[in-house]
């Protein structure tokens, strides 16, 4: 008899066009998973805005123990309260690798053509450790890099750039900072694990004028926690629309699969959100479970979603208004699912 993997996916529906989007996902892995060898079970987590409003708490103090339970966590978009809950996911799961994909998409309009790159930014300490202080006369934030989390990002960063295209390119400023002399010797001596991945160094000034004249140069990018904040946010928009952009957190053994686009309060109970960006997020959670749990077919699940949205976009008209369509949630859903 066979056994049929059940993963056990911790969903936060968050707020504004969350809860719509996460309705619309569940259907859509529902049926994915009908057609595999594997099924989930959805736990919801309450947080954001509403649990800030039925319990007194943006996190309420279970849902971390209630995540930890899970395979992973499924995050849509939280409002107001986006702070009190996606900075503390991140510390107390210990997410420590931020990836976030850029690709253009062929039948989206973007400034340009054939970019497909994967920012992988450190999620922990840098800039953002939060060892500051203040006074009248003077603030200062320390910017820490450890050994110990420079060789944890920079050993995703060269398995991701093996699966890719094999070449990474590591992103500091290593004329001006210490510490990023640091970051860069100990990402140098990982590379000597790979030495089938052609790895090189650019400063991340010239980062960000390049990824804008010519971002189809690069493939995996490593780099701090604020260098990566912030160049994932411009390869974002060399790319596309914001209701296009999928991305996962990455801990131990722990993962965190949300879109990068907020709330959107603007079209909330419209039924127009674009629902793709999360729909990517799933392809990733679906790949990571596949490479967690040696499963296979659910790294195969992970390609047949993707293709699927790729070829709604490449051979059909169906848009959502974000995208210049008229075209709704459902209608993609729909469409989607007569794909599979
Ligand atoms: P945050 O600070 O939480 O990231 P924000 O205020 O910067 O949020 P969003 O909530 O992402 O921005 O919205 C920015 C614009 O993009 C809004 O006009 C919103 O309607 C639009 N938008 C964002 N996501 C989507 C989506 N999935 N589908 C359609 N439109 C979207």
């Amino acid at each position: 008899m066979s056994m049929t993997k059940t993963f056990e996916i911790a969903v936060i529906s968050g707020d504004g066009i969350g809860p719509e989007i996460t309705t619309a996902t569940s259907k859509v892995l529902e049926i994915l998973s009908d057609k595999y060898s594997f099924s989930f079970r959805f736990k919801e987590i309450l947080a954001g805005d509403r649990a800030l409003k039925e319990t007194g708490h943006a996190l309420p103090s279970n849902a971390i123990d209630e995540i930890k339970k899970c395979s992973c966590c499924l995050k849509a978009p939280i409002g107001e309260t986006a702070r009190y809950v996606v900075l503390p996911l991140r510390q107390e799961l210990n997410l420590f690798a931020n990836i976030r994909p850029a690709k253009t998409i062929p039948g989206i309009p973007s400034i340009h053509s054939g970019v497909d790159l994967v920012i992988v930014r450190e999620n922990t300490e840098g800039l953002y450790k939060k060892i500051d202080d203040i006074s009248k006369e003077c603030a200062i934030n320390v910017r820490m890099i450890t050994k110990e989390a420079t060789e944890r990002i920079m050993t995703v960063a060269c398995k991701m750039a093996k699966e890719r295209r094999k070449k990474l390119t590591i992103v500091h400023k290593a004329n001006v900072m210490i510490s990023c002399v640091f970051f860069r010797n100990v990402c140098l001596e990982i590379a000597k694990n790979y030495s089938e991945i052609d790895i090189n160094e650019i400063y991340v000034d010239n980062a960000a004028y390049q990824l804008v004249i010519n971002p189809q140069q690069f493939d995996t990018l490593v780099t701090t926690n604020m260098f990566g904040d912030i160049l994932s946010d411009e390869a974002a928009g060399v790319t596309g629309s914001l209701g296009i952009l999928p991305s996962s957190n990455l801990g131990q053994d722990i993962a965190m699969f949300e879109p990068v686009h907020g709330a959107a309060f603007d079209i909330e109970g419209k039924g127009i959100a674009n629902p793709t960006a999360i729909l990517l997020s799933c392809s990733m959670m679906l790949d990571w479970l596949g490479e967690k749990y040696s499963i296979s077919d659910a790294k195969q699940a992970a390609k047949d979603l993707e293709n699927s949205i790729l070829k709604i976009y490449e051979e059909t008209n169906i848009r959502t208004p974000d995208l210049g369509g008229k075209n709704t949630t459902n209608d993609f859903i729909r469409e989607l699912l007569s794909i599979f």
